[in-house]
């Protein structure tokens, strides 16, 4: 059964949660989290800012080749919410123009900028882009706000459940100093980190 045009948690009963990224920061800043990541063993979903991307092309490889998954999250992540049909399909085509030039594939998983559901102008024009499923939300780390990877950490543990899709950002290096903690905490709590596409399952599955 295909999934609907926006998802935001999975109720597949499988003891496992995403981690999603905003996929735009400094690279050495970028290598350091991913580098706890792969560490640790972890596989996590990137959807990138096409922007970013131009200024950082290598970057897109980088994210694939530690087996992490990459998507679209708009060419210049302006705010979505009262985006009309041609501004939308524009910042979404543009993203994943550059994906494809990358890497060869523009991704699964489309992501708006600067909101966390996608209205219906955008949920159409990133099934036109060749996007069937938005890819939402639903924990919210907060650490874009850069509150102390100690707040980081309690924004996540405190309410993570199975089947979580939880937004965190690269970018900012309290993110990198929680994550080890969140990872230690996901595993005592029996939670196992994936992408999304695991938690979701194969697409048009
Ligand atoms: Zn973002």
């Amino acid at each position: 059964m295909a999934l609907p045009a926006e998802v935001s948690r999975a109720d597949s009963g499988r003891a496992e949660v995403a981690l999603t990224f905003h996929g735009q920061g400094e690279p050495a800043q970028v290598e350091r989290l991913l580098g706890v990541l792969e560490k640790a063993g972890v596989r996590v979903t990137v959807l990138a800012v096409g922007t970013w991307l131009g200024e950082y092309p290598s970057m897109a490889r980088r994210v694939l080749s530690g087996g992490h998954e990459l998507g679209n999250h708009t060419e210049n992540h302006l705010d979505m919410s009262g985006m009309d049909a041609a501004a939308a399909y524009g910042e979404i085509a543009a993203c994943a123009d550059r994906l494809r030039a990358l890497t060869g594939s523009q991704g699964r998983w489309f992501r708006p900028s600067q909101t966390q559901y996608a209205t219906d102008v955008v949920k159409e024009q990133a099934v036109r882009a060749g996007y069937p499923t938005c890819l939402s939300f639903s924990l919210d780390s907060r650490d874009h706000t850069e509150p102390g990877p100690p707040v980081v950490v309690r924004n996540v543990l405190g309410k993570v459940r199975a089947g979580d899709v939880v937004s965190l950002h690269f970018g900012h290096d309290g993110t990198t100093v929680a994550m080890p903690r969140i990872l230690a905490g996901l595993q005592d709590k029996g939670l196992r980190p994936v992408t999304a596409g695991e938690l979701f399952g194969p697409a048009g599955g």
